[in-house]
């Protein structure tokens, strides 16, 4: 049986603070009375924890405006430079680190190109940790003042000491990756997979804005999936769902990176298509060999042909997703999503249509990504953001921020 939680003041104080922070990081500038609004919380409450804020420099006044009447209305919003926070993208063609102020507006921003076919450890670490270095010289921003990292890495983060990673697709057989990053920085380390970074930023800010239930698909060499479910990611026991990449579209098919037959990731992700389609494409990376090739299906059958098929695979699968998870939305995005659904888009709804069940299909709506192709690093550093506004970073950051 559950224990039961006994609230003290102090766990009501601290709840009825994150309540109002995440109100304010989402919707500002705010007055007080549209906080409690907002919220439910009383006008006296508010105050109180609103006075809490300004005091420790998380929330800061931005002006006034009139209000029916009465006294004007102080607005409130959450101080930009109260800390930073530091987002990783460690993709497959390069690793990219952005320094963000807490109004997610970007201050540095440095990128390491990788060769797609080498992602070794020790090659990982030191694109990270010379990148944690350049985005902090650029801005200015002393090393105490992040608030934290986020690193949003391909495979299965395992949550626990060490913060193993599991990328099977990249030879990575429990990376320690956390350890290994703590050579070079002593900042908090919020380590996730790629696919759900991006699909908390596109939940927080894009495409996935207000939805409690959405699957956001990304699509770039590989492929993979984040489940939004009740409005947080759904993880299973050891924090792998949504390898959606790896479910199987053709039994017996082509040999997928993982080891097995016939996964989505071996028909759909931009490798695999570009490999299907074999013929020589012009460009020096994969981003511009899908972009010609997409180019091409105007006057090449087999370009389109190659496209067609994506588009029924990318759909099947999307169907399952529609029938397994009976969400409000799904989100395409990932480099590879956003250039083949601006031409495939109505074909994958077409084929998601035919292979799911009408009801679910109906409440569903397919939509692209909102974010760009770089939203993986966005979402990363809301990871941080996310243990500033529910609280739980206070007790590790508080002791050692500078007075500012
Ligand atoms: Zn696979």
């Amino acid at each position: 049986m559950r224990e039961r939680r006994r609230w003290t003041v102090r766990d009501l104080r601290r709840d009825n603070r994150s309540v109002l922070l995440s109100s304010l990081f989402f919707e500002q500038p705010r007055s007080r009375q549209e906080l409690s609004d907002e919220t439910g919380l009383s006008p006296a409450s508010v105050s109180n924890v609103i006075r809490e804020l300004i005091h420790d420099g998380i929330v800061v006044e931005a002006g006034s405006v009139d209000s029916d009447g009465g006294r004007p209305r102080v607005l409130l919003q959450v101080n930009p430079d109260y800390g930073y926070v530091i987002g990783v993208d460690v993709g497959e063609i390069r690793v990219r680190v952005e320094l963000f102020d807490l109004t997610m507006t970007e201050r540095a921003k440095a990128d390491y190109p990788l060769d797609p076919r080498q992602h070794g450890v020790s090659v990982i670490v030191e694109a990270i940790l010379t990148g944690l270095d350049r985005v902090l010289s650029s801005s200015g921003v002393s090393p105490s003042a992040v608030l934290g990292i986020g690193v949003g890495v391909p495979g299965i983060v395992e949550n626990g000491p060490g913060g193993l990673v599991h990328g099977q697709s990249y030879g990575w057989d429990s990376v320690p990756l956390e350890r290994l990053l703590r050579s070079g920085t002593s900042r908090p380390l919020h380590i996730d997979n790629g696919a759900n970074t991006m699909g908390q930023a596109e939940l927080w800010f894009g495409a996935g804005r207000g939805a409690q239930h959405a699957v956001v698909c990304l699509i770039g060499s590989g492929v993979g999936a984040s489940i939004i479910a009740g409005g947080s990611t759904h993880r299973g026991s050891t924090s792998s769902a949504g390898e959606w990449g790896h479910t199987t579209v053709m039994v017996g098919g082509r040999t997928c990176r993982c080891g097995a037959r016939g996964c989505l990731e071996a028909y759909a992700g931009a490798e695999a298509i570009l490999d299907r389609y074999g013929g020589p494409l012009p460009g020096t990376d994969q981003e511009s060999a899908l972009t010609a090739l997409i180019d091409l299906a105007g006057t090449s059958a087999r370009a389109a042909e190659v496209l067609d098929e994506t588009a029924l695979y990318l759909g099947v699968s999307i169907g399952n997703l529609i029938n397994l998870f009976n969400p409000e939305r799904i989100i395409l995005g990932g480099w590879a999503g956003l250039l083949l659904g601006e031409r495939l888009l109505p074909a994958i709804r077409e084929a998601a249509r035919e292979h799911s069940l009408r009801h679910p299909f109906a409440q569903t709506s397919i939509e692209l990504g909102r974010l760009g192709p770089d939203a993986v690093a966005l979402g990363a550093a809301t990871l941080p953001i996310e243990a500033l506004l529910s609280g739980t970073m206070f007790a590790a950051t508080k002791s050692d921020r500078p007075a500012s």
